[in-house]
């Protein structure tokens, strides 16, 4: 039996808001979205804007158990940071746990679709069992042969012991050019068959300045933990190996927030996405971020939370309400599709999730609202917060 729900408010993404609009659901899917008046429906959510479950299209749950130790600092200490971060992990090791906590925490915010950077791959049975879609992009790195190929021996043979399920894919993530020799890039793009990519880039000054000049803070920091190795670097001249991915089915760009200069628009293929993080990125006080340029010139801009080392939750939302503040010009509507449709996309689950839509999956979110009178509803999602939410899956409430 069918179910139509209504609200205050629904926000398909795909077109306008609908006051006291209906989604239709039968089983797993949607049948209908229609304005006020047409279905009748059978329950009403009340004070709530109905929007598609959000997508967090960049995050590390297996760090989720470092919320509030490793604290951001400025952007030209982001070495230190890292460092942090690298102690951090060496003394608790990875745990299972952490993974399921960030996991129950994405859902409670309402996202139901993410991409998942993994130690070994250690998410993706977890995520393969949730009521979630995700990719989960095995992480490489290192500049020193003896380092990635063991790294790239161990991303082999979690290939070779899994397989797509579903709601779940399987990724690789060369972490980003200033930790990760050219050749791991090379090999993730040629492997048979294609994999979904994502990799950290332009994140920090000191990384600029190891790519232009092989020195600076990021190259000695990279000498104290004893992982400097030249040979394999990319060069800052040739940020071509970002065209080079253009024949994997989907890739991200994470972060970006120093892209200004290094690497254009034009370069980008239409099958890679640039992921930013606002909270991060605020959180280090990077200067503003580039992104509504790229944005201008037809770039799939997506969000992600980044992990919980740098980031006080895992809610999408308030990433947007965060991207709301530092760019007040940028329509609602907007941002709200960078949240939903267009991470799905840059996960490459568009055509089952990201909108509300007939057809596509009954992936959705009811968020209180204020009950006051707007031009424009989406503002009502991107002030303030208003209470728990509930979250909808396949057609089955989750949360
Ligand atoms: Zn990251």
């Amino acid at each position: 039996m069918p179910t139509t729900y209504t609200a205050r408010w629904l926000f398909p993404v795909a077109g306008p808001p609908l006051a006291r609009g209906t989604l239709t659901v039968d089983g797993e899917y949607i049948t209908h979205v229609s304005p006020h008046g047409v279905m009748k429906p059978d329950v009403d959510l009340g004070q709530v804007a109905i929007i598609p479950g959000l997508v967090n299209a960049h995050t590390h749950l297996d760090l989720s158990g470092a919320r509030g130790q490793i604290p951001p600092t400025t952007a030209d200490k982001f070495p230190d940071w890292l460092g942090a971060v690298i102690a951090y992990r060496r003394q608790t090791r990875m745990t299972l746990d952490d993974i399921h906590t960030g996991l129950a925490e994405s859902l409670r915010y309402g996202t139901t679709c993410l991409g998942d950077i993994s130690t070994d791959g250690a998410s993706f049975p977890i995520l393969a069992a949730a009521p979630v879609r995700a990719v989960v992009y095995h992480e490489v790195l290192g500049l020193i042969p003896k380092r990635y190929e063991a790294m790239l021996e161990r991303f082999q043979a979690w290939l070779a012991s899994t397989a797509d399920t579903p709601t779940v894919r399987r990724g690789i993530s060369p972490h980003a050019p200033y930790s990760t020799a050219s050749r791991v890039y090379e090999v993730a793009r040629q492997l048979e068959p294609r994999l979904q990519i994502a990799t950290h880039l332009a994140e920090s000054p000191a990384e600029m300045m190891l790519l232009r000049t092989h020195s600076g803070p990021m190259r000695q920091f990279l000498d104290s933990i004893l992982a400097w190795d030249p040979s394999g670097l990319m060069g800052w001249d040739s940020p071509l190996y970002i065209h080079e991915l253009r024949d994997c089915p989907r890739g991200l760009i994470v972060h970006g927030n120093w892209l200004n200069g290094y690497l254009y628009a034009d370069a980008i293929p239409s099958n890679l996405s640039l992921v930013v993080c606002p909270r991060t990125h605020a959180a280090f006080g990077h200067p503003l971020h580039p992104w509504p340029t790229f944005a201008a010139a037809g770039v799939r801009v997506a969000v992600g939370t980044d992990s919980l080392a740098s980031n006080p939750d895992l809610d999408i939302l308030a990433e947007l309400r965060c991207l709301r503040r530092t760019n007040p010009d940028i329509p609602g509507e907007q941002l709200l599709r960078k949240g939903t449709l267009n991470g799905a996309d840059a996960l490459g689950f568009a055509d089952i999730t990201g909108s509300l839509e007939a057809g596509k999956s009954a992936d959705f979110v009811a968020i209180p609202v204020p009950d006051v009178n707007t031009d424009d509803p989406h503002e009502l999602l991107l002030g303030d917060d208003h209470g728990t939410r509930s979250v909808w899956f396949r057609g089955e409430k989750v949360v």
